[in-house]
């Protein structure tokens, strides 16, 4: 067993108006890649912020190295240093250039020369892919390529332990790639960390435990296996469940059909199912939702739309649900239309009673 880095012992942290956290218990060992995943507003943010002293705990003791970090005549400067935070929104120093804000803190606090600061500094924009962007400033790159500087200046105070805030969330999802290689690069080396993340697929793959919290607890851990394919709790159950399903109601002809083409993309990305399957499942949406049944029903109706990832198999469920006259599209489709859905899926199945419409198929 390899030694204990973190130790937290009946962590409890009070708001005036809600407590986060209640007794949170734990001990990570050096090198392990935690993964904490929740509903929002279960407290991972401030389970994080505790461990780095950016917020007070209430109670309960934190221990790093077998120091307590939360004892009155802790040496805080020194404890922080043992630590980074990568923080949802880059927190970059605006009117510095990118390897200046690597050198800053190391210069600063670590006393390191600037040639020191400087080497090293390049050193870690190579890892993170970004040596052509040294003498950038910040508002010249992209999200991702921020993100990727973050965490060159968190690394560059070699620190023992990093916690992610969240580091993907505020990006476009085409740059949430790039910043999660660059974690994952940094697991395979050792680091500890702790990432509170709603990337899933990223979280099973890097992991070496996921914590699962709610109810101000820890509620559920284990090895990312044992939580993403067979949860022991119910409300571990129940979150895992939700992750594999979208859900879409629409009432109303003129609703927002861009947006949920780009939720879908989004949500088949976060399967990580192939970009074809995406593909088709936005082309049925738009062939039988949008072409087809939305034209045909008398308003208001009630329309629930569902996609499912069905993990075993590998492979996607399209659920059409709404209300009316037994109406089914594929015999309202013209010619193209229905090529293009005979295309697309497999296994379509109308059934229709008291008044409800069912309309199930499988991506192909
Ligand atoms: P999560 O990261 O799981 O989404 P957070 O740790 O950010 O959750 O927040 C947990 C709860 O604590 C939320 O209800 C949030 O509103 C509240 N909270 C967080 N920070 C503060 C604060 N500084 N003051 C008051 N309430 C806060």
């Amino acid at each position: 067993m390899s030694e204990t880095i973190i130790k937290i012992k009946h962590l409890r942290k009070e708001y005036p108006n809600v407590t986060p956290l209640k007794d949170v218990n734990t001990e990570i060992c050096k090198g392990e890649v935690i993964s904490i995943i929740g509903p929002s507003g279960t407290g991972k943010s401030t389970l994080l912020r505790c461990i780095n002293l950016l917020e007070k705990p209430t109670s309960g003791e934190i221990l790093i190295d077998g120091v307590p970090i939360t004892a009155p005549k802790a040496d805080v400067p020194s404890i922080r240093r043992k630590m980074g935070m990568v923080f949802q929104n880059f927190n970059l120093f605006n009117h510095l250039t990118v390897i200046e804000n690597i050198m800053a803190a190391p210069m600063d606090l670590l006393k390191k020369s600037r040639d020191e600061a400087y080497g090293h500094g390049m050193e870690l924009l190579r890892m993170v892919g970004l040596s052509d962007k040294a003498f950038s400033l910040p508002e010249e790159l992209s999200g991702g390529q921020k993100q990727r500087v973050a965490i060159a200046r968190t690394l560059a105070m070699d620190p023992e332990i990093v916690l992610f805030d969240e580091p993907t969330s505020a990006l476009d999802p085409t740059m949430v790639g790039e910043v999660l290689s660059v974690i994952r690069n940094l697991a395979r080396q050792g680091l500890t960390m702790l990432i509170v993340t709603h990337e899933m697929r990223f979280a099973r793959d890097v992991s070496t435990r996921i914590f699962y919290m709610d109810d101000g607890v820890i509620y559920e851990e284990g090895m990312p296996k044992e939580i993403f394919t067979n949860p022991k709790k119910e409300k571990t159950r129940q979150f895992i469940q939700k992750l594999k399903v979208y859900e879409a109601h629409i009432t109303k002809a003129d609703f927002d059909f861009v947006a949920l083409a780009s939720q879908l993309e989004e949500f088949g990305r976060k399967q990580q199912v192939n970009q074809k399957t995406v593909v088709n499942m936005q082309l049925l949406f738009e062939e039988l939702v949008v072409n087809s049944l939305i034209p045909a029903l008398f308003q208001p109706f009630d329309l629930t739309f569902t996609a499912e990832y069905a993990e075993e198999k590998g492979s996607m469920k399209i659920r059409l649900r709404y209300s009316g006259d037994a109406l089914n599209p594929l015999d309202k489709a013209d010619e193209l239309s229905l090529k293009l859905i005979e295309n697309a899926a497999r296994d379509c199945v109308h059934s229709y009673s008291d008044g409800i419409n069912v309309l199930e198929l499988e991506i192909v």
